[in-house]
């Protein structure tokens, strides 16, 4: 069974070499250089966090330069924050930068929203992308997530979810991630699964299927999953 984590800050030590548990690790377009070396089998999505939307020329120019790297699979995480942050007018450009590169390089935007869900779909209408945008963490009522789902919005969930919207949702745009958080992936899938009143193991499969559509140059796990084999470790 497949627990791909769509966002994360860290990959933690004995997860780095387990095949079932890959990452899509979130970076600063200047750690890039150096996390793609120390982690071969993650892959990345890089972009400026609203909260730092302010002073990024720098990180914003060098995005630019390496987003085409086939190991950055994802723009962002980037967004709008209401609550932390730059004023909407520096964070807006910034984050209109990140759905340009979206665009450009075909690659999906891992959006980060807080209180800011009118400008966020103001923002999506006026640019009309073609690229998939998934907001991260999200916990919103059900309210929200049936006008997001109706825009085509696909939805990550973390360590806190909200049960009752989650009803609103297709499987098919459903996503899992750890953040910042210090709940693991498979507690996190298990919850998210609690919440459907799904079973584990078919809850995991929808969101690997949903990895590998969305993001079609991922490589799949090197083994599928043999319970039988973990039998016979266990002997
Ligand atoms: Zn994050």
């Amino acid at each position: 069974m497949e627990l791909y984590d769509i966002h994360t800050h860290q990959i933690l030590l004995e997860d780095n070499d387990d095949p079932y548990h890959s990452c899509i690790l979130d970076v600063y377009p200047l750690e890039f250089e150096v996390a793609k070396e120390s982690y071969n089998r993650h892959s990345f999505s890089c972009g400026i966090h609203p909260w730092h939307a302010e002073d990024s020329e720098n990180q914003m120019l060098y995005l630019a330069e390496i987003a085409s790297d086939p190991r950055i699979i994802a723009i962002g995480e980037t967004g709008l924050d209401k609550l932390k942050g730059p004023s909407y007018d520096l964070q807006i450009p910034v984050f209109k930068k990140h759905i340009e590169l979206s665009e450009n390089l075909g690659k999906p935007v891992i959006v980060h929203c807080v209180k800011a869900w009118d400008e966020l779909i103001r923002v999506y209408k006026e640019t009309n992308p073609t690229q998939p945008w998934i907001i991260h963490g999200f916990r919103g009522k059900p309210e929200l997530a049936k006008h997001l789902v109706k825009e085509g919005f696909l939805f990550s969930f973390g360590e806190d979810i909200n049960v009752e919207s989650m009803q609103f949702i297709p499987t098919k745009s459903m996503f899992c991630e750890t953040d910042d958080a210090e709940m693991d992936i498979r507690e996190i899938y298990l919850q998210a699964a609690q919440a459907l009143d799904m079973e584990l193991e078919a809850f995991a499969k929808i969101v690997a299927e949903n990895v590998y559509r969305v993001f079609p140059t991922l490589e799949h796990p090197p083994l599928p999953y043999d319970p039988k084999l973990d039998e016979e470790e266990d002997d």
